[in-house]
């Protein structure tokens, strides 16, 4: 991988994904999306902090009308496990009843915090709800959760990057790495 960010260092880890690599995953599954929403205005809700760069590039790669809108969670529980105890830190801004909501979701790891994301917004009456999330683990699941359009499966292994955070740093990486 060509490294153009000076300040920036990449990780030893097996996950190495290119700027070129996502922004062309994210082409393919904005056109997905508008396939499948021929006719209607998606809702896409942002699920902060980590899926900030994912949400803004799939949003521009869309090409249909479309609304946003962003939700804040933080996890209970220290370093870089997840407790499955979830806060909201920041509340919806707009409705979602009757809208056709999809989550966008960074990485989904165990799957907690999804699940119960996805059972809060399910409370309000969305017309459909779908996941896209940018990231999984599946060797890590707890619990089972859809992902109805998904960018790349990835091993066990700690990644940061494109909005992703080692210790809140380096979320601003144009790419994606991982630490042994
Ligand atoms: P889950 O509830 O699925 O276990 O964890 C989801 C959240 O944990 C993600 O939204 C993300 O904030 C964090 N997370 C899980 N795996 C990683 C990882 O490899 N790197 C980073 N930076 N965060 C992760």
């Amino acid at each position: 991988m060509t490294f153009s960010q000076q300040y920036l260092q990449p990780g030893d880890g097996p996950v190495q994904i290119s700027e070129k690599e996502l922004l062309s995953r994210i082409k393919e599954l904005a056109q997905q999306i508008r396939s499948d929403y021929t006719g209607q205005m998606p809702h896409l809700i942002c699920l902060l902090n980590g899926a900030f760069l994912f949400h803004a590039d799939l949003v521009r790669a869309l090409d249909m009308p479309a609304t946003v809108d962003f939700l804040q969670t933080s996890s209970y529980g220290a370093g870089q496990q997840s407790s499955g105890e979830v806060r909201l830190v920041k509340d919806l801004s707009f409705p979602i009843h009757d809208r056709h909501v999809i989550l966008i979701e960074d990485i989904i790891d165990t799957g907690l915090t999804m699940d119960y994301i996805l059972r809060y917004l399910q409370e309000r009456g969305p017309a459909s709800l779908k996941v896209a999330s940018l990231l999984s683990k599946p060797s890590r699941r707890k619990v089972e959760v859809p992902i109805d359009y998904l960018g790349f499966t990835i091993p066990d292994a700690f990644v940061f990057g494109y909005g992703l955070d080692r210790n809140q740093q380096d979320r601003n990486m144009s790419f994606i790495s991982s630490q042994k």
